[in-house]
């Protein structure tokens, strides 16, 4: 059985008092929808401090939404995996479509990225997803393939371990878009496929995430394919009430 994971990324959103409001809400909820599900939020990296105090000792686990691709150094604004770990931070996102497309990230940079995150205890949640233009031409699994083959496979089998995915197909990411099931079904199958040539029986075990647009009234379709393990959730993650509605899809 693999873990059941629902995982909020925040974004660009809150302040860090209404991201402590925001927190404060998922864990009054959560007494009354938790269950199996391993929720995780992401808020920006001014709120972890605060967010990750607030968490300790409950059900809650907090992630970053990226880390840099060096360890420490000349590097204006950017911060690093240590700093994030240092203050309880379990996880990091890392390869999110919108770091691809607006911040020119590289697989090279993600490579650093991830093992960064592995040397400093972080869990990775490392994300993968075609454009609707790669979709229609047929180049998905091609696109998806090389994802993972340029960044996941330099993993050595003790960090694949626990390495999360996330399959976020970019046309469904906020669009209110979203893949039908039987479309995250399909991808979530092949990346399976794709690790397992690599990492045999340890891809059985992976958390694939689903992502994109999903909201209360459509994860229990999709959270009941046998290949999806969950959900990174992008703006139904700014509502409690929302965020654990997905959760209640499990
Ligand atoms: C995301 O950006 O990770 C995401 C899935 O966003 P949304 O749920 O808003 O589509």
């Amino acid at each position: 059985m693999r873990k059941q994971i629902v995982a909020g990324n925040w974004k660009m959103n809150t302040t860090p008092e209404q991201g402590v409001e925001l927190v404060k809400s998922i864990l009054k909820g959560i007494g009354t929808h938790c269950g199996s599900v391993n929720y995780i939020v992401c808020p920006p990296y001014t709120h972890l401090s605060e967010v990750t105090k607030i968490t300790r000792g409950t059900n809650i686990r907090v992630g970053a939404q990226n880390c840099a691709d060096e360890a420490k150094g000349a590097y204006t604004g950017e911060v690093s995996a240590e700093m994030i770990a240092s203050l309880g931070v379990d996880y990091v996102i890392l390869g999110h479509s919108e770091r691809r497309q607006y911040y020119g990230e590289t697989s090279e940079k993600l490579n650093k990225r991830l093992n960064l995150a592995y040397a400093n205890g972080l869990v990775p949640i490392y994300c993968v997803g075609e454009t609707l233009e790669e979709r229609e031409s047929g180049k998905l699994w091609d696109v998806v393939k090389a994802q993972l083959e340029e960044v996941v496979f330099g993993l050595t089998d003790e960090q694949f371990r626990k390495l999360i995915i996330a399959y976020e197909p970019v046309w469904a990411i906020g669009t209110g878009k979203v893949a039908t099931a039987d479309q995250a079904q399909e991808m979530h199958a092949f990346i399976r496929k794709t690790l397992t040539v690599k990492y045999k029986e340890l891809a059985d075990k992976t958390p694939i995430l689903y992502g994109g647009s999903v909201k209360p009234d459509n994860a229990k379709e999709i959270f009941a394919k046998p290949d999806v393990d969950g959900g990174l959730i992008g703006g139904a993650a700014l509502k409690a009430e929302d965020f654990l509605g997905i959760g209640a899809g499990f």
